[in-house]
């Protein structure tokens, strides 16, 4: 089949090339001429294990092709995937669907022959009705949702054993296409599950909605875990091992970050709201995210003591999880600027390279390696658990013997740290150590 993908970001990217890898032609288009240069270029614009290969692969074996030219790539393709952003509005709760509409008035404007048109990008229930609208030409076009569930770091394995594939379509015979487009990943076991278009939107939020919770769930418990000497990784194995509720998503950390969980959550509150349906729990959520964060900057804060001018703080990570490059709603960039502000010398390293983000940052500096990050630290915070990290003697890196390691992904063994003596704090843990008044 012959596909376009409108948006060639960490979604439109991964998925345009593993449709490709599957065999289909692929036409990938961006607004961002950089973007596309870099791609027909042979340079990657994301950090995704095993993505490099694959684009190269395939482009090489004309599959796959990169383009800013909408007008163009629609005249090729039968079916058009809508991956652009869908962020929230500024200071709102409701989901800005510019992108969307702005992409969706282009395929108006330059389909010449009949089209499926399938939003991939996050959407609210009755975004497919709107955009329906605003083609008028209703025969010509089709309207799917296949909302889109991989994780950043393991998306290509995503893409290619899938729990589910979600397609909603108001319009049971394009359920056929869709099928025939996945066949190859079905035939392997992907389960393949259609519902109405409003269903499929829904699922996505509500997906997002509820893992959101669990971790949430996992981090108010290991906030009292701290309190009264219980591990909270005990908690989660105890929990976890009931098959009702799943051991998946209960591990205790900083607060939930990402591209998707913070902008969805307030998206489903929006979408609810609109529909005069008080969303509670999910508004908790929310709101108990939020507060995790100044938590955990007072926790700092009587790990070091309160007066933390001129302290040499390091951040091991600041992604919002491993195995990406993506910064977007990661909780390095409440704490970093938070910690600079009051006095703090930041030092960074990061296996993605050094982040824009922090670059107005004056005592904030980027090492390209973990030793010189951490060599005269007073504080080192373990944001990110890469693999890299894992093995670490900060005895033998740090400079500072009085160092104080804070793990807030539980990544070291009580055991360990204490045997090698390191002054080590981490989450929902009993510690060996004092906590300053
Ligand atoms: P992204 O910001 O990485 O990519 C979006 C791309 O769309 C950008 O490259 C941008 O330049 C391009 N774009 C915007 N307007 C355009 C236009 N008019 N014409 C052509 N290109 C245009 O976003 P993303 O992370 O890939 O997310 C896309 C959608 O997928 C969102 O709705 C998101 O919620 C959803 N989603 C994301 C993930 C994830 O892990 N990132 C997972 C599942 C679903």
């Amino acid at each position: 089949m012959k596909l376009c993908m409108i948006g060639t970001g960490y979604v439109g990217l991964v998925s345009g090339t593993c449709f490709a890898d599957i065999g289909h032609t692929v036409y990938c288009i961006d607004k961002d001429k950089n973007k596309i240069d870099k791609l027909n270029s042979g340079k990657y614009p994301i950090y995704e294990p095993g993505l490099n290969e694959l684009i190269k692969d395939n482009h090489r074996a004309k599959r796959l092709f990169f383009t800013t030219s909408i007008s163009e790539a629609l005249s090729k393709s039968d079916i058009i995937f809508i991956c652009v952003g869908t962020p929230n509005k500024k200071n709102s709760l409701s989901v800005d669907l510019s992108h969307v509409f702005k992409v969706v008035k282009e395929i108006a404007k330059f389909s010449r022959k009949k089209k499926i048109i399938v939003t991939k990008s996050t959407v609210p229930v009755g975004s497919g009705d709107l955009i329906e609208k605003i083609l008028k030409n209703k025969k010509k076009f089709t309207v799917i949702s296949n909302p889109e569930f991989l994780r950043e770091g393991e998306a290509i394995r995503d893409f290619r054993y899938p729990n589910r594939i979600v397609i909603g379509s108001n319009l049971p015979n394009t359920f056929k296409v869709m099928k025939n487009l996945y066949l190859p990943l079905i035939n392997k076991g992907a389960k393949f599950f259609t519902t109405n278009r409003n269903g499929a939107e829904l699922i996505k939020y509500a997906s997002n909605a509820f893992l959101a919770t669990k971790i949430t769930f996992i981090n108010e418990i290991a906030n009292l875990c701290e309190k009264t000497g219980i591990n909270v990784e005990d908690i989660s194995l105890g929990m976890g091992s009931d098959v009702r509720i799943g051991s998946r998503f209960l591990r205790a950390g900083p607060a939930y970050g990402g591209s998707c969980f913070p902008k969805d959550t307030k998206g489903l509150v929006s979408i609810a709201d609109n529909a005069k349906i008080d969303l509670l729990l999910v508004k908790s959520v929310i709101k108990s995210n939020e507060k995790r964060k100044t938590l955990l900057l007072k926790r700092i804060d009587s790990i070091l003591g309160k007066n933390i001018k001129n302290k040499k703080i390091v951040f091991l990570g600041v992604t919002f999880k491993p195995n990406t490059d993506d910064m977007r709603g990661s909780v390095s960039l409440f704490m970093v600027p938070n910690l600079h502000k009051r006095g703090a010398k930041i030092s960074y390293y990061d296996p993605t390279g050094e982040k824009k983000e922090f670059n107005k940052l004056k005592n904030c500096n980027f090492f390209p390696n973990i030793k010189q990050a951490c060599m005269n630290a007073d504080l080192i915070i373990l944001h990110t658990e890469w693999d890299e990290f894992k093995s670490l003697d900060y005895n033998k890196i740090v400079k500072n013997k009085k160092f104080i390691l804070y793990d807030l992904r539980n990544l070291y063994s009580l055991d360990e740290m204490k045997r090698k003596k390191v002054k080590y704090f981490s989450i929902g843990r009993p510690s060996f150590n004092q906590l300053q008044k």
